[in-house]
């Protein structure tokens, strides 16, 4: 299956593209993730890309388009992928097109998961991540055991630098400005399967699971044990 989850910074992409991974067993490419781990890296590339996400800034495309063109192609793809955090913006719509369009596949399904702007801005901002696991907690709704400590490896929790509310408000500003247009296209083309985002993430999952024709009691024991 190859799937796209759409949806604006901290609505739970990330959280869904995960635990539709590990159900279904195909890979996540979170271009924000790849990003991420590059950025780390302090060659002239890894500093640049520092800079623009925390900005709030969007990556140039010639940079995403190759990073994506290099994991797509990669033998884990061949049975499926999910997409999360790409395209943003119509040059990305239009390689992705033209490059499914030359391997003769195609997207199955589109997910665009929605929630307000303010109650993004209240998500990311407490929002920790394990840098280890990538487990999501959050300091109201999704608390860990020990406080600022992961769950599942015991690594101490970061903030990322990006989920300072002037950083959030940026890149829902990128969001509403360069990827939120993009809808349209896939609307008249693929169509769209629109979901609310529920601040409980499994029963966001089940609505996905639901909406993309999957019961969500055939993979309850993995939904629990992902999210
Ligand atoms: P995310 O984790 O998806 O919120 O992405 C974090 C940051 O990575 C974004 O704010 C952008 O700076 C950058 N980024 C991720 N995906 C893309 C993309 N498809 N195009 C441009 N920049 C991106």
């Amino acid at each position: 299956m190859r799937l796209m989850i759409l949806g604006a910074p901290g609505v739970g992409k990330g959280s869904q593209a995960t635990i539709l991974s590990r159900t279904l067993s195909i890979p996540h490419i979170s271009t924000g993730d790849i990003l991420r781990e590059k950025a780390e890296c302090t060659s002239t590339l890894g500093v640049m890309l520092k800079q623009y996400m925390n900005q709030g800034s969007l990556v140039p495309d010639e940079i995403i388009i190759e990073i994506v063109k290099e994991r797509i192609r990669r033998n884990d793809c061949s049975n499926g992928f999910i997409l999360d955090g790409f395209p943003r913006t119509f040059p990305q719509v239009t390689y992705l097109d033209s490059m499914l369009e030359d391997e003769g596949i195609q997207i199955d399904a589109i997910v665009n998961i929605s929630l307000s702007d303010d109650e993004i801005v209240r998500r990311l901002g407490g929002r920790r991540i394990c840098p280890t696991c990538k487990a999501v907690f959050h300091v109201d709704f999704k608390k860990p055991e020990r406080d600022g400590i992961c769950d599942e490896c015991n690594t101490p929790l970061f903030k990322r630098d990006d989920d300072s509310e002037l950083i959030i408000r940026k890149r829902l500003h990128a969001y509403h400005a360069q990827t939120e247009p993009l809808m349209a296209h896939y609307e008249n083309n693929i169509g769209v399967i629109h979901i609310e985002s529920d601040a409980d993430i499994q029963s966001t999952t089940i609505k996905v699971f639901h909406a993309l024709g999957l019961n969500p009691v055939d993979y309850l024991e993995r939904i629990q044990s992902v999210s």
